[in-house]
């Protein structure tokens, strides 16, 4: 990978003496960039390009190379392989499109597979290049090297990417690296995760993705990288619409799923190309945020408040600041200033003020992290305050402390913010910018603290009785499970389940119900009845011999009428759990992440306004207590209106052992839920009382 991405000595395969062409644009890039390694440009039929000595064919360089940079025809890469190979090359920088994108998926594996033969990487192809600050190396056909900066983003479009290099000047928002990912035939994110996490030059990496091959190793390489990690993930609405026979199916869109994924990899998530700029600034300058309180400083009530709203959307609400704090504050400002949070200045703070509450705030322990706020004023000059600010900082000696600022005002202010930005500390047009940009450092510091706890192993788990439950189902040519043989492969995995069992007549139903003990539940059974509500095929607190046979007759008469063809194997009678809240879990098989566990309230909550939740399988107890937290319904849970909390920590505890179970059988189920489990109060659990489990078809 370093030969590939910080090579000293480069092939132009392609390299061209016409202006014009990208074999020529990147030869002169490499030179007007500054490149300090050796250029051997390629060209059977050219002898100089731009002053360089050209060389017929590879195999005439004069010594080994790291890395080509490829701009031939798609059909004429695959036979330089061999001579690069010859050549000692580490890396192919394929900028040549016409390979999978346009179909040709044969010749691009084929390309990949005889590189690597040879122990070559290759990034691309159908790539803008590879740029570098810190090498001074424009490999690629983007007009110049980006402003430079600490953070290195990874590309999935070029077209961006040549555009972020541009607009990285007129954003301030400076890069070492730029990398074109491409058709990611070799090396993808997870890859070059991996690879900016050991890069001294990057201390933040930026994604732009439109889609991973291998969710699972992406979700690997960001866990266990140590610098701050941003994604912008496009594309979010094509993905949920497949037609899906359980609720989960339909309710698991790309938009969540890569959601999950990136909380469980600690990736902070931008919303938009605007947001990916803010917030890449702040993680590239700035430490984490490690605890909750933010304190901000204004001369502007106006902004304040504005902020205050910001933090409240961000998820770091502002809090009082403690007596002490505001004691001290106090002695910084006139009489009708403010020392709660915000602080309020007000409109006389010079610099003086603004430095002297900077710098006792910032070195208090209660201050975690610092927004300051600045209108500008006909009294103040806005670089002087940017100066002044800057200096409080390092005076207070704090360097594991995050702070950002936001100017509001005309040339003077976006001048000062130049030089904040140039001096380490990012800089925003706006006070909600820069409190979502400082909000983006707490929740990298949030994920960070549980990303690393493994999984809990499951419990109970009787794999083999499972598959048998399985293969029994699929030798009667069924693609879905029985409510009762769903209910069995849970037990399997230690899920607790209300006992259930299958009666073919009256007497069967009669003796089952008595065994089981009354009050009991009557339910259809029939591969043919999804829905067994729908069909009339539910009866609930059945109480005596009496209604069990009336139950039993008219379930029958019921299913019968609402699918006269239908199998029906008999009717099941259960133990009537008490009332509790009714929740959904459930999963997917998701393309690219694989197994993948749902959790909702039930009923309306979930068909109505599909309030859902996801994580990538397995997931850990504490992300599962994060995801009852993420619902809007959370308070339902939590308990409401004197109602007493629900049985947390079962619940969590179960969410684990589900996506066990789902990661466990993962070539056999491809959706299942458990709707509704009903979850009784803390210390009580939960009980799953309907089971759904769809198999793959095979
Ligand atoms: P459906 O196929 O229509 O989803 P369910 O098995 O979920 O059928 O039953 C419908 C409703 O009946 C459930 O949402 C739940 O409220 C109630 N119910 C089902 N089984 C039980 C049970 N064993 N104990 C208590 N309530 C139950
Ligand atoms: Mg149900």
């Amino acid at each position: 990978m370093n030969g590939l991405l910080r090579p000293n000595k480069i092939a132009v395969v392609g390299a061209s003496a016409t202006p014009g062409k990208i074999g020529y644009t990147v030869v002169k890039n490499l030179l007007e960039g500054g490149y300090q390694g050796k250029i051997y440009p390629v060209n059977p039929s050219a002898t100089e390009i731009l002053g360089l000595k050209v060389y017929p064919s590879i195999r005439d360089i004069p010594e080994d190379i790291d890395a080509a940079i490829i701009t031939i025809p798609a059909k004429a890469v695959l036979p330089t392989v061999d001579e690069l190979g010859a050549k000692g090359a580490k890396g192919m920088i394929v900028i040549t499109s016409g390979f999978s994108e346009v179909g040709l998926k044969e010749l691009e594996r084929e390309l990949v597979e005889k590189a690597n033969s040879y122990g070559i990487r290759v990034l691309g192809p159908n790539i803008v290049g590879v740029l570098s600050n810190s090498d001074k190396m424009n490999g690629s056909f983007a007009p110049f090297l980006p402003l430079e900066g600490k953070a290195s983003l990874v590309s999935q479009s070029g077209a961006l990417l040549i555009a972020i290099d541009a607009a990285s000047y007129i954003r301030r928002v400076g890069f070492d690296k730029l990398i074109s990912i491409g058709n990611m035939s070799d090396v993808d994110f997870a890859d070059l995760i991996t690879w900016l996490n050991e890069d001294p030059n990057t201390s933040c990496i930026s994604l732009y993705i439109e889609g991973f091959r291998d969710g699972r190793r992406f979700i690997e390489a960001a866990r266990n990288a140590n610098k701050p990690i941003i994604a912008l993930k496009a594309g979010v609405s094509a993905h949920g619409a497949a037609a899906a026979a359980s609720h989960t199916g339909s309710l698991a869109g790309a938009a969540k799923v890569y959601g999950a994924a990136f909380q469980q990899a600690g990736v902070v998530q931008a919303t938009d190309l605007n947001d990916l700029f803010n917030r890449t600034l702040s993680l590239s300058l700035q430490p984490p945020m490690k605890g909750d309180n933010l304190l901000v400083i204004t001369n502007g009530g106006g902004v304040g408040v504005l902020a205050t709203d910001a933090a409240e959307k961000s998820g770091v609400p502002l809090k009082f600041a403690p007596a002490d704090v505001q004691a001290e504050l106090k002695k910084h400002m006139p009489e009708f200033g403010s020392a709660k949070n915000p602080v309020d200045l007000t409109g006389m703070a010079g610099t003086e003020w603004y430095q002297a509450s900077i710098r006792f705030a910032f070195a208090h322990p209660w201050v975690d992290g610092l927004v300051v706020l600045y209108c500008e004023t006909a009294m103040t000059d806005p670089l002087e305050i940017a100066k002044g600010i800057k200096k409080a900082i390092v005076d207070s000696g704090v360097t594991d402390k995050p702070v950002t600022v936001s100017f509001v005002g005309g040339e003077r202010s976006e001048e000062a913010m130049r030089w904040l930005v140039e001096n380490g500390i990012p800089a925003y047009g706006a006070p909600d910018l820069a409190v979502n940009a400082i909000a983006a450092l707490r929740e990298y510091a949030r994920m960070k603290e549980i990303v690393r706890e493994e999984a809990m192993p499951c419990l109970a788990q009787d794999r083999e009785r499972a598959l048998k439950i399985i293969n029994k189902a699929r030798s009667e040519g069924r693609d879905s499970l029985t409510e009762i043989e769903a209910k069995e492969v849970f037990e399997c995995y230690g899920l607790p389940v209300t006992p259930t069992r299958l009666a073919r007549n009256e007497d069967e139903a009669v003796a089952l119900a008595r065994e089981i003990g009354y009050p009991v539940v009557m339910k259809i059974v029939s591969p043919d009845i999804l829905h067994k509500s729908d069909a009339g095929g539910v009866r609930v607190n059945i109480k005596d011999d009496a209604g069990v046979r009336e139950a039993f007759k008219t379930i029958m008469k019921n299913a019968k009428e609402y699918k006269a063809t239908a199998n029906i194997h008999g009717i099941a009678v259960q133990e009537m759990a008490p009332w509790g809240t009714e929740v959904i879990l459930g999963s997917v098989n998701d393309p690219t992440f694989g197994p993948t566990m749902m959790f909702g309230l039930g009923g309306i909550f979930v068909e109505v306004l599909k309030d859902v939740t996801f994580r990538v399988a397995p997931v850990t107890s504490s992300q599962a207590l994060r995801m009852l937290d993420e619902i809007r319904g959370a308070p339902i849970i939590a308990g409401v209106r004197g109602e007493a909390p629900r049985d947390r920590q079962a619940l969590a505890d179960v969410i684990c052992q589900y996506s066990t179970m789902i990661l466990d059988l993962a070539d056999e189920v491809s959706e299942s839920d458990a709707n509704p489990v009903l979850v009784y109060e803390s210390g009580k659990g939960l009980k799953v009382v309907d089971a759904r489990i769809i198999l793959k078809k095979k």
